[in-house]
């Protein structure tokens, strides 16, 4: 791909996103289309270190700051047609990281919280959203996996690191109705992608969405340490 599509960025669309859309998504299982013009509008060699700018639109993740990683264009596709939105829809994400999610989620819902333990990737993240004009985020540094109980209940929760469990304090925050996708494994290596939804009688219903491979999940509702230890 060449490096002139991206200033050719005419009408927030760039020839690289077209052709990671097409090749990557649309080829697979990605149909919805508020995720799709999302996903060709959000510039994510913005959200890629700079000696990464070459991979920004293949089909991988890649590592940022603090060792952490922005996930596969595919994965925050898949997750985010799974949480199947509403353009009023509030939703919590955990695990900012770059941004680039929050930044896909904000194009199709009314507001996302996101919560990132980094500060130093909640920060650099801020910056890039803000000065991208994504003015219905809002970033806050903390430990994700007891939710945001002020900003409470969400239509739509994303996680997007793998933990042991899913997190009470998720559940509870999820309105009637609500969506709430995570990655859940007991082994840290491995986890498998659940879409939980709450039914109005509160019932949780669960499915598996397939394995999938994320860093861990750390706080008071998921692994102790970077070595996935259980709290
Ligand atoms: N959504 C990100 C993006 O688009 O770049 C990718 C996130 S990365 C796969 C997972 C992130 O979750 C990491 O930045 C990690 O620091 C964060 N994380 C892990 N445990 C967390 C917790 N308890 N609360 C908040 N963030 C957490």
């Amino acid at each position: 791909m060449n490096k002139e599509y991206r200033s050719n960025d005419l009408n927030g669309r760039c020839a690289e996103r077209e052709w990671m859309v097409h090749t990557q998504l649309m080829s697979r299982d990605i149909s919805d289309e508020a995720v799709i013009n999302s996903m060709v509008r959000v510039p994510r060699h913005r959200f890629v270190m700079n000696d990464k700018q070459e991979l920004a639109y293949y089909d991988t993740a890649l590592e940022i700051e603090a060792g952490q990683t922005i996930s596969q264009p595919y994965m925050v596709a898949l997750m985010a047609q799974a949480l199947k939105l509403k353009a009023s829809d509030r939703v919590l994400e955990v695990g900012t990281g770059s941004g680039y999610s929050a930044g896909i989620l904000s194009q199709i819902a009314s507001r996302v919280y996101t919560i990132e333990r980094h500060q130093e990737l909640a920060k650099s993240a801020e910056d890039r959203l803000n000065s991208l004009g994504y003015n219905n985020i809002e970033v806050h540094v903390g430990d994700g996996t007891l939710g945001w109980a002020e900003k409470a209940p969400f239509d739509a929760v994303l996680v997007t690191a793998g933990g042991p469990v899913i997190p009470d304090p998720l559940l509870e925050q999820l309105a009637v109705g609500g969506r709430l996708v995570i990655p859940v494994g007991e082994d840290r290596g491995e986890q498998h992608l659940l879409r939980v939804k709450k039914t109005v009688s509160g019932k949780l219903i669960k499915e598996d969405l397939g394995a999938v491979r994320f860093v861990p999940l750390i706080g008071t509702e998921g692994w102790n340490d970077e070595n996935g230890r259980l709290s």
